[in-house]
């Protein structure tokens, strides 16, 4: 669908519409009632694929508009909707939550070597792996780049460690393997957990301080709290 046709979209279905109603309004007057009937029959028909068609362009679009093309993950767009959210609900259920920051070691270096077509696919095998180690009700976003982030509603900083180091493991003990081509991959991961009220954007940054730490080391799970503790000891 090209875009000149979408920006007539919304004039484009007044007219119809208004065409329609006011053809029937005078046709009701001028022709047997029998042909009415068939008209009426054909115009109930072509509303009917009208609607259907705009009901799947709606959520076409809306899929689009909240998911990554590449991954099928969430994107940053329903991260920021959903983390604010997420939070507030927690946080007055008294629940704790957790944000999980990942980022792929050395990616730069898959593309170089195997192609940016083999980096493609790396990331929608991580995309599943993420998925694979997750509950339904977590999300699971692609942040941009090779970096993604996952939300852990009522998860708490012993759980977010034990998954954030499944996810870990799982990926470290996976073979890339595309035609002839095989290989391993690792992530960093850093992670916050809170239980009480705070802006999101100091839960984004805690838990990029923790994916920072991680890096250092890389191949690496590394937890916001153990960060202040080291501080604070
Ligand atoms: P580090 O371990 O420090 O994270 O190094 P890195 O190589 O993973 O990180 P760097 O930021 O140097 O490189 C990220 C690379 O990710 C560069 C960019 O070309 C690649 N990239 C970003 N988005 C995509 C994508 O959609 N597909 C592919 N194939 N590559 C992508
Ligand atoms: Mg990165
Ligand atoms: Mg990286």
């Amino acid at each position: 669908m090209n875009k000149t046709y979408l920006n007539y979209a919304p004039l484009t279905l007044m007219v119809l519409g208004m065409g329609v109603g006011i053809a029937g309004y005078i046709i009701d007057f001028y022709i047997p009632y029998s042909v009415a009937k068939l008209l009426w029959f054909l115009a109930t028909i072509l509303f009917a694929a009208l609607g259907l068609r705009s009901g799947e362009i709606v959520r076409n679009l809306y899929y689009n508009l909240y998911n990554d093309v590449l991954t099928g993950l969430r994107n940053r767009r329903f991260f920021y909707l959903n983390l604010s959210y997420e939070m507030k609900n927690n946080v007055n259920s008294k629940k704790p939550i957790t944000l999980l920051m990942i980022d792929i070691d050395n990616f730069k270096s898959i593309n170089d070597t195997y192609g940016h077509i083999v980096g493609d696919k790396v990331l929608k095998d991580m995309a599943y792996i993420f998925k694979d180690n997750t509950r339904a009700s977590d999300t699971v976003v692609r942040w941009g780049g090779e970096e993604f982030s996952i939300i852990l509603s009522n998860t708490d900083t012993i759980m977010a460690a034990k998954i954030a180091e499944r996810i870990r493991k799982s990926i470290e003990s996976y073979r890339f393997s595309y035609g002839c081509t095989s290989f391993k991959a690792t992530v960093s991961i850093g992670t916050v957990t809170i239980n009480k009220a705070m802006h999101p954007e100091n839960l984004i940054d805690f838990a990029d301080k923790a994916l920072y730490k991680a890096k250092e080391k890389k191949n690496l799970v590394i937890r916001y709290e153990e960060l202040i503790y080291e501080v604070e000891t």
